[in-house]
């Protein structure tokens, strides 16, 4: 029997095949329809593609962006509006004979890393994506966590705290708040850093080169942000305590990050000798899928 997972993003449905170990048979990739009907049948189709090719599945799993109840209810899913409030999950069992599952995004990231990935066997795993957005899920026991609100891991709208002098005025987050740890932690957060400290507009990946080399503005441009994520990270610690916190997204490549940011969250967190584990994820983009995947294995998620 095979699992079926899909991530349904803004613009592309993408679709992965696994066998019971874990291992991928197959992908499919298509844009995504712009109303209900079309979605759902193209997910049915695509489903029904998958098991001509590699025989029956046993579970379907669908990551998608935003809000997702812990009964797979669609009450905000960014970019694809014309999803929220439709019984997607029920009309897919239907049209598959297959159970379905549906989560946020995140939680199948972290779904992922703790089935098979870099927090495998961890019982309490917080996976924290770093990129143009700041976002994150919970695994607890191999099921990921939705919340009373569905919002359970969304760390990156809490206020960032601890600022220093350096740190300047909080800007504007892209949720109408200012201060979130998403406008200190994302992609744009650290150009600006690397702007103020004499640099050229440059993306992380350019900046982290630039570090390599010894340029003193991209050093301290990451310095900022090794310190902003082990402040914002030792506030998930002491309130989840989690064996494993995975990252995830383009800024989890960083230079320093793994070293660093836990020898700067040690004197924030309330443990003496903190043991969690901060590792980057094992398989990088493909984790949101792949816990898509595995989303019918762990059952539905905890409320
Ligand atoms: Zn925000």
């Amino acid at each position: 029997m095979i699992r079926i997972g899909f991530d349904v993003g803004g613009s592309k449905i993408a679709a992965l095949a696994l066998d019971p170990q874990g291992r991928e048979l197959a992908r499919r990739r298509r844009d995504v329809p712009r109303d209900y009907a079309a979605t759902r049948d193209a997910l049915a189709q695509l489903a029904a593609e998958l098991v001509a090719a590699h025989g029956p599945a046993a579970t379907i799993g669908i990551a998608l962006p935003g809000m997702i109840g812990a009964g797979g209810e669609l009450i905000r899913v960014v970019n694809l509006p014309w999803l929220e409030g439709r019984p997607l999950a029920a009309d897919l069992e239907q049209a598959t004979g297959c159970p379905v599952a549906l989560a946020n995004d995140a939680n199948c990231f972290a779904l992922s890393e703790a089935v098979d990935g870099a927090a495998a066997g961890a019982s309490v795993v917080f996976g924290a994506t770093l990129g143009t957005g700041v976002g994150g899920g919970i695994v607890v026991a191999g099921r990921p966590l939705a919340g009373a609100n569905a919002i359970a891991g969304e760390w990156g709208h809490n206020p960032l705290p601890l600022l220093a002098p350096e740190d300047g005025p909080p800007v504007a987050c892209g949720c109408g708040r200012s201060g979130c740890i998403e406008s200190w932690l994302n992609g744009r957060a650290l150009a600006r850093d690397f702007a103020s400290l004499g640099g050229r507009a440059a993306d992380g990946a350019e900046i982290a080169r630039l570090a390599a080399r010894g340029d003193a503005a991209a050093r301290a441009a990451l310095a900022r942000y090794q310190r902003r994520l082990a402040t914002a990270l030792a506030g998930v610690v002491n309130l989840l305590d989690p064996d494993v916190i995975v990252l995830g997204g383009g800024l989890s490549a960083l230079p320093g990050l793994y070293a660093e940011v836990p020898q700067l969250w040690r004197p924030l967190i309330v443990a003496p000798a903190p043991r969690t584990r901060l590792v980057p994820a094992r398989f990088g983009a493909e984790s949101g899928l792949r816990g898509a995947a595995w989303l019918g294995r762990s059952g539905t998620p905890e409320s």
